[in-house]
C-alpha cells in the first residue's frame, strides 16, 4: 500500500480483516480505538472503500442496519488473541464459517461478495469469508505482530523477513532508537 490515503494508522494492509484488527493503536500511552474514536465505524469503512478493500454496493449493503461498534470489538479481541500465538495448532475457523452461515453472502457479476444483511453480522460474514479463504492458504502463518513494542499492528510477512508493519513508521523509529542507543554507549565508552 502506497502512503497516499492521509491517515492517523500507522499502517493499512491490504487485507479487510488485518485492518479491522488494527483499529487501535496506541497514542501518548494511551490506547485509541478507531471503531469508536475518530468516526468510529462510519470513517473505518469510508477508508477501506478508498484503499479499495470493498466497494460502493458492499459498503452501501452494510450500512442498510445499525453496525455495532462493541461487537466488532470482541471479534477484535479474540482474533488479535488467537494470531498473537506463537504455537496454535487449528485456528477456530468454524466460529468463522458460523458467522458466513448466519448471513450468507451472494456475488455479483465481478465475483464481488455482498452479505445478504446488512450491519454487524454482514460486515463480520465478510470478513469471515476473506478468513477462511485465507486459512486456506496458510495466510495466518504469516501473519505477524510488528516488531515495535509501542506498536499495535499485525502484518502478512510474506518474505519471513520482515519485522515492522511499515518502514515509514515503525521501521524508522527503531532504526532512530537503535541510533540513538549505540550513541549513548560510544559516549559512555568515551567517558570512561
Ligand atoms: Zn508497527
Amino acid at each position: 500500500m502506497d502512503g497516499k490515503i492521509e491517515t492517523q494508522y500507522p499502517y493499512l494492509s491490504d487485507y479487510l480483516f488485518l485492518n479491522l484488527l488494527n483499529t487501535t493503536k496506541r497514542q501518548r500511552s494511551k490506547r485509541m480505538d478507531f471503531l469508536v474514536d475518530n468516526g468510529g465505524v462510519e470513517e473505518w469503512l469510508k477508508l477501506m472503500q478508498q484503499l479499495k478493500l470493498l466497494d460502493f454496493r458492499q459498503v452501501e449493503k452494510l450500512k442498510e442496519l445499525p453496525i455495532d461498534a462493541s461487537e466488532l470489538q470482541d471479534f477484535r479481541v479474540r482474533w488479535r488473541g488467537h494470531l498473537s500465538q506463537l504455537e496454535i495448532s487449528e485456528y477456530p475457523l468454524e466460529s468463522l464459517a458460523q458467522y458466513v452461515k448466519q448471513v450468507p453472502l451472494y456475488f455479483d457479476s465481478q465475483l464481488t461478495p455482498i452479505p445478504s444483511v446488512g450491519g454487524t453480522a454482514g460486515l463480520l460474514s465478510l470478513v469471515s469469508f476473506e478468513m477462511l479463504r485465507g486459512a486456506k492458504e496458510d495466510l495466518f502463518e504469516k501473519v505477524k505482530k510488528c516488531g515495535s513494542a509501542p506498536c499495535y499492528s499485525f502484518f502478512v510477512d510474506v518474505s519471513g523477513k520482515r519485522k515492522w508493519c511499515s518502514m515509514e513508521v515503525c521501521g524508522n523509529r527503531e532504526k532512530a532508537k537503535k541510533q540513538y542507543l549505540k550513541k549513548k554507549d560510544s559516549q559512555a565508552q568515551q567517558q570512561q
